[in-house]
């Protein structure tokens, strides 16, 4: 039987690597295509020897062409930490509008199913908490996140616009917080912070007080959601995230006690413009459509995700 082809966008990144060891696995034949301005490619080379495997160096926001037939596409393409869109706000803006638009295209042209990466931050600084599906967030538009925001949020209108007008088979998974293996170590979010800072023995940069909380959901969680998502009927929106709320402050006491470093101490920076104060995915859609919830708490995925960057991080 002839193998299911799935194009997944963003493939040397984090997540999008993620995806790809997944749908090899699950026997698939996997395309993956990456215009390397935060991918990295050891994140992928493993998978470069298999005859299941391809690779494409492109920008998605440019016309893109897949020979062949398809019938999956993951759009997991986008600068996707704060100081990386700051730096590149208008790919940021391009490859969530155009980038999106040109790969519903191919999506419809295939005859494809799409699931695209959106994400909490649709939520903005919430009014809402924990924040259900069903909320339409508090964002600034012209702050300096609105570029990851606002395009994170006309992908979702395109794509229910190509599920609503052409019939396409199309897919939203709204991400939280997502921490593991394969974090850029200088991303700048906070976890790659903290365990790089730890690690060398500075200070833990706490953004504000640190009373800012966030919910952190391990990446082999995220990615059977989203396996799960992408094989369900299921065309709105779903939250995919771990509800275990903690602050910003406690979180980098977890990362200081389990380093161990004795010369790592906390230092308090001035907090970023428009930083949400509270972040909780409500996932009671998810465990309904998909029976799924996290299987990972947060002890054990920081030590399999610090085994990772002790080897990573230059001291
Ligand atoms: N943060 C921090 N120190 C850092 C990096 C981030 O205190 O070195 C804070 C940041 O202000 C935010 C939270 O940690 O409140 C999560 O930030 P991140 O950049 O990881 O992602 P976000 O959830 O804001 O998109």
């Amino acid at each position: 039987m002839d193998k299911k082809r799935i194009l997944i966008t963003g493939a040397a990144g984090f997540i999008g690597s993620h995806l790809c060891d997944r749908y090899i696995k699950e026997g698939y034949h996997v395309i993956g295509m990456d215009n390397m301005i935060t991918g990295n490619i050891v994140n992928i080379e493993h998978l470069f020897p298999l005859e299941t495997f391809e690779f494409y160096h492109h920008d998605v926001s440019k016309f893109v062409h897949v020979p062949g037939n398809l019938d999956y596409i993951l759009h997991f393409a986008s600068p996707a930490s704060p100081i990386d869109y700051l730096k590149m706000p208008i790919q940021t803006l391009k490859v969530g509008s155009l980038g999106t638009h040109n790969l519903l295209g191919l999506a419809k042209a295939k005859n494809a199913r799409i699931l695209i990466a959106s994400t909490s931050e649709v939520y903005g600084d919430p009014l809402e908490h924990p924040q259900t599906e069903s909320y339409w967030g508090n964002v600034n538009p012209i702050g300096p996140r609105g570029v990851y925001d606002e395009a994170k949020r006309f992908q979702e209108a395109i794509t229910m616009a190509y599920h609503t007008y052409h019939g396409l088979e199309t897919r939203i998974v709204r991400i939280f917080n997502t921490y593991g293996p394969r974090m850029r170590v200088e991303d700048g979010r906070v976890l790659p912070a903290f365990f790089s800072q730890a690690i060398r023995g500075e200070g833990l940069t706490i953004f504000g007080d640190g009373s800012q909380t966030r919910s952190f959901c391990y990446v082999d969680d995220l990615v059977e959601g989203i396996y799960r998502l992408m094989l369900s009927d299921y065309a709105f929106p779903v939250n995919l995230g771990n509800p275990a709320e903690i602050t910003i402050r406690q979180f980098a006491d977890e990362i200081l006690a389990l380093v161990n470093n004795p010369k790592a101490f906390i230092d308090f920076r001035p907090l970023p413009v428009d930083d949400p104060k509270q972040r909780q995915p409500d996932i009671t859609k998810a465990k309904a459509i998909l029976g799924w919830e996290p299987k990972f708490d947060r002890k054990t995925g920081l030590e399999l995700t610090y085994e990772y960057f002790k080897k990573v991080v230059i001291i």
